[in-house]
């Protein structure tokens, strides 16, 4: 029995996508063995962060690199470099000093759940632009003395009425405001280990470690130029600082070096051609149903070139009644709803993370679902 059969926890089949809530993504044995590898013995923390940084600056084509407990853990590290410069004497203080506010500009339509990192490093959200529409001007005037950072977070699939990123780099820099996108779910495509920083100019771009690199859950990757991810870095373990709380361990580092190294291998047009004819063959089984229609995208929540299936479902009840029919399914087979206004329309489902036979076992359990309500 495995640990959580032994907790009485079932597991269950990812058909939505790399949710932290039901455990975000499945490492290779390549990844494993490097934790387990790096469990092994002591190592000096100060000189591991450096190395692994050195490392995977060099696989990312990138000036420096830095590993972190997470892609929200680095956005809270960014600022509070962007705010202190890695000054200890800066950092010793309490950085939402309420005498002393800093603010973190972002897009309206950015806004996300995540963006609580902001926060959490002591800073003030300042909004620029609506959801229809956004102008430099904008962005200009809400640079202050008090600006630490704008962050800018990277999906297609937002409204896109933000400023373009180099727009954002251009105005920010004129202002010496440093650029952090939020890239937590951007790979693939690979070249976005780059692209926002060497070719876009950011001043760092923070991936999810635990997405769809597939390293340790709770890591992450930031990279960047050398003096924001050096300011960054002061700010973390395995210093003693505010931000020690967001501890990336020895086993995280070593996980995450792997998952890099194995990701800038893959055949992502390939494994992309493979998922494409599970969506089909989905497809093909759903589409012909009494209400139900089913469509197929080629790209995921985050933007991401993954394709999925959308199902939807015409009565509101009825699709409820499917959706708890999968919650209720043995094995549990977690799909991505898709409510409107309140009602539930139906559900993606994504071969993106199913391994084995799981691409059966979702068809029957959504034949099933479909058949029963
Ligand atoms: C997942 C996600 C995060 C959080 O990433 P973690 O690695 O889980 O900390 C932040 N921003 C966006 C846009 C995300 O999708």
């Amino acid at each position: 029995m495995n640990i959580y059969g032994k907790l009485g926890v079932p597991s269950v089949i990812n058909a939505a996508t790399t949710l932290t809530a039901i455990g975000g993504t499945l490492m290779p044995d390549e990844v494993r063995r490097a934790m387990d590898e790096a469990a092994r013995s002591f190592v000096d923390m100060h000189e591991l962060h450096a190395a692994a940084g050195k490392h995977l600056a060099k696989l990312t084509r990138n000036e420096a690199a830095y590993v972190t407990s997470g892609c929200a853990a680095g956005l809270v590290l960014g600022i509070l470099g962007a705010r202190n410069g890695g000054d200890p004497a800066m950092i010793t203080e309490y950085p939402g000093h309420p005498e002393a506010p800093y603010e973190v500009i972002m897009h309206t339509s950015h806004r996300i759940p995540y963006d609580p990192a902001v926060g959490l490093a002591g800073a003030i959200i300042r909004q620029i632009g609506n959801n229809k529409q956004t102008f430099d001007w904008e962005l200009e005037s809400a640079i202050s003395d008090n600006t630490a950072a704008v962050l800018y977070v990277a999906n297609d699939t937002l409204p896109g009425s933000a400023l373009a990123l180099e727009r954002v780099v251009a105005i920010a820099h004129k202002h010496q405001v440093p650029v952090i996108v939020d890239a937590a779910a951007q790979l693939p495509p690979m070249d976005n280990l780059w692209r926002f920083t060497r070719d876009l100019g950011a001043d760092a771009a923070v991936f999810s470690g635990g997405k769809n690199l597939r390293g340790p859950q709770a890591s992450g990757l930031m990279v960047g130029s050398s003096a924001f991810i050096e300011a960054a870095r002061q700010n973390g373990s395995p210093h003693q600082r505010w931000a020690r709380a967001l501890k990336a361990g020895k086993e995280e580092i070593a996980g995450l070096v792997a998952a890099v190294e194995r990701f800038l291998t893959l055949d992502h047009d390939g494994t992309n051609r493979d998922s494409l004819r599970v969506v089909e063959a989905w497809h093909a089984a759903f589409t012909d149903r009494q209400g139900i229609s089913a469509v197929i995208e080629p790209t995921n929540s985050a933007g991401q070139p993954l394709p999925r299936l959308r199902i939807a479902i015409d009565d509101p009840e009825r699709a409820a009644n499917v959706l708890t029919s999968l919650e209720n399914s043995t094995p549990r087979v977690v799909v991505l709803p898709h409510t409107h206004n309140g009602q539930a329309r139906g559900f993606w489902i994504t071969p993106e993370l199913l391994s084995g036979d799981e691409a059966e076992l979702v068809h029957a359990a959504v034949d099933a679902a479909l058949r029963s309500a």
